[in-house]
């Protein structure tokens, strides 16, 4: 997974460049900038390495956009990060455990380079504006080629309270996001070719858990096990009022979050059904004084490299 070995050969989660990407996902104002800035920090990243890969990303994509818009890039700048998906090089905390380590021995090479220089990946991180998450952020789940390991779907756990100021919005807001990302990560084996639900771990970060008016993380998990729940029971009324009985069957398991079975929905029945593996980790990243509490997000990002 370093640069000295980009010349594998790819295999899934790797990119052509062989060093494996995760998406960012998730609302505005959750707070994925912040996060990219300090997990950058922690790892010592050299600010020309992280540029290098934002100016390399996406050529192809920028060609298509600039072709439909009438834009060059630069005429895109400098709110074009905001508004499009950019890729940053990343490198973790170095003595961040690795996924792959458990196999072995302490003096392998890249036990030895994670101990000094944290190990390479990538970060995609994607715009949370509404009208742009299924074009510039989901559509990301489908893409083959980009060695995509993991999805980080990060949410501001002070807004996922039904009973805040803004009537639950921003919390329903989060949930229909999050219900979108876990229905394409469903359906993902069906529509690329070879790949495996394992092959992308879900990670949800609960950020801001500093806010006293934030839901501790496992409040959090079950307000989203109970609203996609919800989401999933209106999905699947709407689809059996519209197909003949076998026809429904066979559909809800296409687009029913979590397949068309009567039991309840849970994070586990996504796992046992369909292979989709999502994690619920609180933290924060950054407090009145500029603290943070990031590390078991790191050592996440390091257990699937
Ligand atoms: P993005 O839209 O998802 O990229 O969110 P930003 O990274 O721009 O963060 C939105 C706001 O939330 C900014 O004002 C951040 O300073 C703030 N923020 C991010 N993370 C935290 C956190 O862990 N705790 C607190 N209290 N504020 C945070």
């Amino acid at each position: 997974y370093f640069y000295t070995q980009s010349s594998r050969s790819r295999k899934d989660g790797q990119s052509g460049d062989g060093i494996p990407t995760f998406l960012l996902l998730g609302p505005s104002g959750s707070g994925k900038t912040a996060l990219v800035t300090v997990l950058q920090t922690r790892g010592n990243v050299a600010k020309s390495e992280a540029k290098e890969a934002d100016e390399e990303v996406d050529e192809e994509e920028e060609r298509s956009r600039s072709a439909v818009n009438g834009h060059s890039r630069d005429a895109l700048s400098p709110t074009r990060l905001s508004q499009i998906a950019s890729t940053t090089r990343m490198r973790l905390l170095p003595g961040t455990p690795l996924g792959s380590n458990r196999y072995r021995s302490e003096n392998d090479y890249e036990v030895t380079a994670s101990k000094k220089e944290g190990a390479v990946y990538k970060i995609i991180d994607t715009p949370g504006h509404g009208k742009l998450r299924s074009e510039q952020a989901i559509s990301y789940i489908n893409k083959t080629g980009i060695g995509l390991k993991g999805v980080i779907f990060m949410l501001d756990s002070s807004a996922m309270d039904t009973s805040a100021a803004d009537d639950g919005e921003m919390a329903k807001d989060t949930v229909s996001y999050l219900h979108d990302v876990l229905l394409n990560l469903q359906r993902r084996p069906k529509l690329v070719k070879k790949a495996k639900a394992e092959d992308v771990r879900v990670l949800v970060v609960c950020n801001k858990q500093d806010l006293f008016t934030s839901l501790p993380t496992t409040a959090v998990k079950s307000r989203l096990e109970m609203e996609l729940e919800r989401l999933k029971a209106s999905k699947k009324r709407g689809i059996s009022a519209v197909d003949a009985k076998e026809d429904a069957d066979e559909n809800e398991d296409e687009t029913v979050l979590g397949g068309g079975g009567e039991q309840k929905f849970t994070f586990k029945m996504l796992d046992d059904e369909f292979g989709v593996t999502v994690e619920i980790v609180g933290g924060f990243v950054k407090d009145e004084e500029e603290n943070n509490d990031v590390k078991r997000w790191e050592e996440w990002i390091g257990g699937c490299l």
